[in-house]
């Protein structure tokens, strides 16, 4: 059973949670916002599911409120940004907005935050960047969450490791590829072992190597509405696209996670942190007459005129899919499993 809430009360509710736990009314509101944009692109498992845990880490001190990023380097095209342990809602949007400012100034940036709350859905900033002008690229990595086998392997080795690039379109939507280098998101786990939508099978895979789909292989014995501890598990989530999709993880871990100083995924950090690398390119700079806007509406005509595989089927571009969920929500309410609702 679920049950359907209107965008903006969500937001609201989310926001009094987190301004009621000890946040400033403007980071409640700002973790309302993000949160519930997770759900609106359809991606539940950064959504409002994630209250429960960020409460609790903001509860026992794991993640600090209303903390302003300290710039560690800091070069005309550079910057080495720490999150202190601050929620990613707030100090992330600080480190992509002098990524922002330094890439209109120069025409390129390269930013790395490190030691960062979790920053959620990553495609948030580069649709931040986006709105901008700018192209983004993020590596990401989330230490202290060992969740993923490497490609040959059934022992967690990586996070969920995502890597993202944002395109901006001018008058049209960006085009986002936003993904996590796992099979599934840990979140989609979440959610499946809260009543929600199944994962796929073989996105887990039991200490035998046998490929599996039950949430248990990740979090052990749960109740229905109880925490979920991804320490408990026997199994793990495996990495996408075989040695490819492994391969990326592990670029992940080294540039989000080691460049970053924030550390590629170790189970000793014990505290969770997100890190990024991400590079802001202006288009502009790089295209002064203008054929990027140009040759990316030539080539997605192009690209979407593909024959369907099965018919009535669509090609759909990077980024469709959640601005469609969006319209979607925005009109009809978010739908929340009656676990993810009872939890909150
Ligand atoms: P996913 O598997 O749903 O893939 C999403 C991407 O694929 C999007 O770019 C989407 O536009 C594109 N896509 C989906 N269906 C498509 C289709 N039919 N045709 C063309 N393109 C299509 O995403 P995921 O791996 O489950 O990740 C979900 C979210 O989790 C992401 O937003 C990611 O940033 C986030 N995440 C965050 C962390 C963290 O530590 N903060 C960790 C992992 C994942």
């Amino acid at each position: 059973m679920t049950v359907t809430i209107k965008a903006k009360p969500l937001e609201a509710f989310v926001a009094d949670i987190f301004a009621s736990a000890g946040c400033s009314t403007e980071e409640g509101g700002r973790i309302g916002r993000y949160l519930v944009s997770a759900n609106l692109s359809g991606h539940d498992s950064h959504g409002v599911v994630r209250v429960p845990r960020y409460a609790t880490q903001k509860k026992n001190g794991t993640v600090l409120p209303d903390v302003t990023v300290d710039i560690v380097v800091d070069t005309p095209v550079i910057a080495v940004v720490d999150g202190k342990y601050g929620f990613g809602q707030t100090v992330t949007p600080q480190a992509v907005r002098i990524g922002i400012d330094k890439c209109r100034k120069n025409g390129l940036a390269a930013v790395t935050l490190r030691n960062a709350g979790h920053v959620g859905r990553v495609g948030d900033w580069a649709e931040m960047a986006a709105e901008a002008g700018l192209v983004s690229i993020h590596f990401v990595n989330a230490s202290g969450s060992v969740l993923v086998a490497p490609y040959g392997g059934v022992e967690r080795r990586f996070s969920t490791a995502p890597y993202c690039v944002g395109v901006p379109r001018p008058g049209q939507d960006p085009l986002v590829l936003d993904f996590a280098t796992s099979i599934v998101a840990e979140g989609k786990v979440l959610v499946a072992s809260q009543g929600g939508k199944k994962v796929p099978d073989g996105a887990l895979v039991g200490p035998d190597g046998k490929p599996s789909s039950d949430p248990h292989l990740l979090y052990g014995e749960y109740t229905p509405t109880g925490p979920r501890d991804h320490s408990k598990g026997t199994g793990a989530i495996q990495a996408f696209g075989d040695h490819k999709g492994s391969g990326l993880a592990f670029m992940c871990e080294l540039l989000g996670g080691s460049l970053s100083g924030n550390g590629a995924t170790d189970p000793k950090r014990g505290r969770f942190a997100n890190g990024m690398l991400s590079f802001y390119v202006d288009p502009k700079v790089l295209d002064p007459a203008g054929f990027f806007p140009q040759d990316i509406a030539k080539y997605v005509d192009f690209v979407k005129s593909s024959k369907p595989a099965a018919s009535g089927a669509e090609i759909l571009l990077p980024g469709e899919p959640e601005a469609r969920m969006r319209t979607k929500r925005l009109a009809e309410g978010v739908p929340l499993p009656d676990d993810t609702w009872a939890a909150i």
